[in-house]
């Protein structure tokens, strides 16, 4: 048989090499980044259109290349960071592999500018898919200017897998924030679709924090110092009331590099334990200073995991610092004897309102009136009636009652023609649905004439509410409450920008936006569903959702909104439920469109029929 193994050609090669460095936007923002930071720039701008798709634009004032290294740069496993294996074990720099530049030019339009403070005159190279287009000799600044554009131009079946520009967006919002967070002595701008996101002056590392998730930021903040043989921790905390929904602002640097650890994580966690709400999540931004001999983080190209040598020593110091922080600085409040312990509200009361105890006189009641039905007043709050047709004083009260189910919310009433596909046949469920039976606080138990249905309470309700959100939402009809006195909420700039795409729709559920800030915004008017007092833990909880992704169609867009809405505001389990709330959620139930699932594809209910329970008495 002939010889069939043959070297793959250079440019196949590189493109194949960029499959591993080059994921999506985001990786050739992170490369061309780390280089101008190795580069020992002071100032990057960063420049993208169109989630990086068509553009992406770093200029930086570093030291520059000579005319035979900016062509050599592309080349692959060329670098300037290491000459020998060792090296790999002393690495002060971002990069080392000497990949980047050349998986980059194998899949996009690159154009670089480049010159040196020694030289007169700068270069300029361009490159299309590997191939050198020209190499001139130009006028140019100090530093380089690096050109990216048609991502994945050659590659089509990898342009098509990319997310919607906003998508694309966010993953190198995330990218800016680690590299800005971990040189802080670099002064960084950042520009999309040629409007400017961030200006970052070089300052120092709290500063950096309060430019880039604004300045409330500053007063959550609490120092950590920490300086031992094995790590030198410094950074900050956010105090634990301060917790949050959503994951978003945790960051380790290990040596100058963003890292992820869930291991050290957990060590965070376990010195938060008792003071965060549970799942709520802490936020920090820890600087860990290590010997570059102890650590490899020679893993894989885009991965932020590392490998420490002393892991359990690390994870000790590290929550015993957090720990000490935390105390330090009075966040514990047991640990505060200035604070008289018997004011501490414990949490689940904090933020709520009191209400003023309210009672409903009908004015207008005559006793001696034969047959007028009074009026909303509330059982026991008013004057001795007459013994003459007292029968019809409780006439009215059935209906207005206020049924709590929780947070003095109430499950909305709607008197909806009751059809199921299941039960159309006998209407069984609605036409006996007159007893229900709560089960361990978790389950509705109702009677069908075949035999009982079992529900689960939370799924049930999530579906009511979910349709509900979705009708309104499409139908554009939602009725809302305006707040006596406008809430203000503080946001970071990034979701803010969340808060912008999805604006339209939270409105159509019944959100009334005020102004929109920098850092914050104004509410006037919620849903009627929602209490005042939530409206701050489902912004957050909707911001956390659409942070993962934000869809890109507006369809998934509503889906998506409905379901956190309903997700957020759902009966749960563990509430008890009076046996009207409970009939009540069973008819809204079988007058959904779907009963079976609930919007998160959880079974809802099951049926027991009376052969079942026979065939147990076998
Ligand atoms: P690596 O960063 O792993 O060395 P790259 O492909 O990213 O590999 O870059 C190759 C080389 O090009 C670098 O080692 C560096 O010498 C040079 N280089 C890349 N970007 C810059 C820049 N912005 N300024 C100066 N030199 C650069
Ligand atoms: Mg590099």
């Amino acid at each position: 048989m002939a010889d069939i193994i043959r070297l793959l050609p250079d440019h196949v090669a590189n493109q194949i090499a960029a499959g591993e460095v080059v994921q999506r936007p985001s990786s050739v923002v992170k490369e061309l980044l780390e280089n101008a930071i190795d580069a020992g720039a002071t100032e990057i701008k960063l420049i993208i259109k169109d989630g990086g798709k068509t553009l992406i634009q770093v200029v930086d004032n570093g030291k520059g290349m000579s005319g035979t290294d900016a062509r050599l740069s592309f080349e692959r496993h060329a670098t300037s960071k290491i000459q020998k294996a060792e090296d790999l074990f002393n690495l002060n720099t971002k990069g080392f592999r000497g990949e980047a530049l050349a998986s980059i030019a194998a899949i996009a339009h690159v154009e670089m500018l480049t010159k040196t403070a020694d030289d007169e005159i700068g270069t300029r190279i361009k490159i299309e898919g590997s191939k050198v287009v020209t190499q001139e000799v130009v006028v140019a600044p100090k530093g380089t200017s690096m050109l990216v554009k048609n991502l994945f131009f050659n590659i089509p079946a990898r342009r098509n897998f990319l997310k919607s520009d906003q998508v694309e967006y966010r993953h190198i919002t995330d990218e800016f924030h680690r590299i800005s967070l971990a040189h802080p002595q670099v002064a960084f701008s950042f520009y999309n679709n040629g409007s400017d996101v961030f200006q970052l002056p070089n300052n120092d590392f709290r500063k950096r924090i309060v430019h880039i998730f604004g300045r409330k930021t500053d007063e959550k903040l609490v120092p950590v110092e920490e300086d031992t043989q094995v790590v030198k921790i410094s950074g900050y905390i956010q105090k634990p009331e301060f917790a949050k929904k959503s994951r978003g602002e945790q960051f380790f640097f290990a040596n100058n590099r963003f890292i992820k650890s869930p291991y050290l994580h957990h060590a965070i966690l376990g010195a938060f334990e008792g003071l965060i709400r549970p799942g709520t999540h802490p936020g920090y931004f820890l600087n860990l200073e290590v010997d570059p001999g102890t650590i490899d983080i020679n893993i894989h190209p885009t991965k932020t995991e590392v490998k420490f040598d002393d892991e359990h020593t690390l994870y000790a110091i590290l929550k015993s610092a957090v720990k000490h922080s935390l105390g330090q600085f009075n966040v514990i409040p047991a640990l505060d004897f200035e604070q008289d312990q018997n004011l501490e509200t414990p949490y689940a009361y904090k933020g709520k309102q009191v209400g003023v105890p309210q009672v409903v006189v009908d004015a207008s009641f005559n006793p001696f009136e034969v047959n007028k039905k009074p009026k909303g007043a509330s059982s026991g709050n008013y004057t001795k009636p007459s013994a003459k047709g007292w029968e019809n004083l409780y006439a009215g009260l059935e209906v207005e009652v206020d049924h709590p189910v929780k947070n003095n919310s109430t499950i909305e009433f709607e008197s909806e023609v009751v059809n199921s596909s299941i039960f159309e046949a006998d209407n069984e469920v609605a036409d006996h649905a007159t007893h229900t039976f709560q089960l361990r606080k978790k389950y509705i138990i109702t009677t069908i004439k075949s035999g009982m249905v079992v529900i689960n309470q939370s799924r049930a309700h999530q579906r009511v509410l979910y349709e509900n959100f979705l009708k309104n939402i499409t139908i554009k009809e939602a009725v809302s409450q305006q707040l006596l006195f406008p809430l203000t909420l503080s946001f970071t700039p990034s979701e803010i920008e969340i808060l912008n795409e999805i604006k339209d729709n939270l409105c159509t559920v019944g959100f009334v936006f005020g102004e929109v800030l920098k850092e914050g915004v104004e509410i006037k008017g919620v849903p009627v569903l929602v209490a005042e007092s939530e409206v701050q833990m489902i912004m957050e909880q909707l911001m956390s959702d659409f942070q993962q992704e934000v869809p890109g169609d507006s369809f998934s867009q509503s889906d998506m909104l409905a379901k956190t809405l309903a997700k957020t505001l759902s009966v749960k389990t563990g509430e008890t439920l009076d046996e009207f709330s409970q009939q009540k959620l069973v008819n809204d139930l079988f007058a959904c469109k779907e009963t079976t699932l609930s919007p998160f594809n959880k079974k809802v209910y099951i049926m027991i029929t009376e052969n079942d329970i026979e065939r147990k008495f076998i």
